[in-house]
C-alpha cells in the first residue's frame, strides 16, 4: 500500500534508506527542522540547515520517486537561546516561499521552560502573520502530559490560531484526546522502544477513530525506524482494518492537512490503471 511518512528526519538518514523506503511504496515524506544532536552556534548555521532541507534533499528524494516536503522552525532545545533563536526566526520568512515549504515546525517546548515557550510564542506569531500551516513537536516521557496541556492552552489562547491548520505530533494514549477534541490533527511516533509501538498506534485508532490521525516514522539519528509506518499498515491489517480505513491513516490524513498549506502546489494525479501517467502528471508541479 502506498503511504506517506509526514516526519522523518533524512539529514540523518542514509540514501539506502531512500530505496528500501521506495520498495516499501512510500509516496511522499515531511522532514520538520530539528536539533542537529549538538546546538548550533550561529544563525548562519541554520541558513545551511534550511538550504539543505529545501534544496539538497527533494532531490535525493526524487531519485527514488518520493517527494520531500519540509517544515521550518529553531527547535525547542536551542530555544533556550533566546537572541539566536530571534535571529533564526527572522530569517524564516525568505524560506517560505520555496517549493516544498509546508509551514513552521516542529515547534514545542522540550523542559518546558520559559524560555521555551517565549520563543514557541514568537513562532505562533510568524505563522500567524505569514499564514502557515502549524507542526508541533510535544515533550517525551514523563513531561509530555505537563508540556502537551502546556502547548495546547498556548495554542487556544492565540485567537489567531485556528486548529485545523495545526498538528500535535508525537501523541500517546493520554494525550491524543488533549489534541483531537481542541480540534487539532495529530500524529503517533512509531519508535521500536519509546513512543508509541506500531500495536500501540493500533489501539490509539481503536480507541479514537481515523478522523484527524495520522502516523509517523519520525527516523532521525537516534534508534528508530524509517519503515516504522508498512509496519503498522501490517499491524492494522492483521487486526483486520479495512483497506480504506488504513489508507485515510497512513495516506488520505496527511496529504488532506498538507493541502491546506500557503504554498500547497497540486499533488500528482494517480496513475491509471494500466501504469501510464495521466498526460496532468507531467505538468504538475512539486
Ligand atoms: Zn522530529
Amino acid at each position: 500500500m502506498k503511504y506517506i511518512d509526514p516526519h522523518i528526519h533524512m539529514i540523518s538518514r542514509t540514501t539506502d534508506d531512500y530505496q528500501r523506503m521506495a520498495y516499501s511504496q512510500c509516496a511522499a515524506i515531511s522532514e520538520p527542522a530539528f536539533w542537529a544532536g549538538f546546538d548550533r552556534g550561529t544563525a548562519q548555521g541554520f541558513h545551511d540547515y534550511f538550504r539543505h532541507l529545501t534544496e539538497f534533499e527533494p532531490k535525493r528524494a526524487a531519485q527514488f520517486g518520493i517527494k520531500h516536503y519540509s517544515w521550518l522552525c529553531i527547535n525547542a532545545k536551542e530555544a533556550e537561546n533566546v537572541s539566536l533563536s530571534r535571529e533564526v526566526i527572522s530569517m524564516i520568512p525568505e524560506f517560505l516561499e520555496r517549493p516544498g515549504v509546508l509551514g513552521i515546525g516542529e515547534i514545542g517546548l522540550n523542559k518546558n521552560t520559559a524560555n521555551e515557550a517565549t520563543i514557541f510564542q514568537e513562532h505562533l506569531d510568524l505563522a500567524a502573520k505569514t499564514n502557515e500551516l502549524i507542526l508541533i513537536h510535544t515533550p517525551h516521557l514523563e513531561d509530555k502530559y505537563k508540556g502537551t496541556r502546556m502547548i495546547v492552552d498556548m495554542l487556544k489562547n492565540d485567537p489567531r490560531v485556528k486548529p485545523h491548520r495545526v498538528c500535535v505530533d508525537h501523541v500517546e494514549e493520554h494525550t491524543v484526546k488533549l489534541a483531537l477534541d481542541n480540534g487539532f490533527w495529530c500524529g503517533m511516533t512509531l519508535y521500536p522502544v519509546t513512543k508509541c509501538t506500531p500495536a500501540r498506534a493500533c489501539d490509539i485508532i481503536e480507541m479514537v477513530g481515523t478522523d484527524r490521525i495520522m502516523a509517523n516514522s519520525a527516523g532521525d539519528w537516534g534508534k528508530s525506524d524509517p519503515l516504522a509506518v508498512p509496519e503498522l499498515i501490517q499491524e492494522m491489517k492483521r487486526r483486520g482494518h479495512k483497506e480504506s480505513e488504513i489508507k485515510k491513516v497512513v495516506y488520505d490524513n496527511p496529504l488532506s492537512f498538507w493541502r491546506q498549506a500557503n504554498n500547497w502546489k497540486e499533488w500528482p494525479p494517480e496513475p491509471s490503471t494500466n501504469g501510464v501517467a495521466t498526460p496532468a502528471t507531467a505538468k504538475a508541479g512539486y
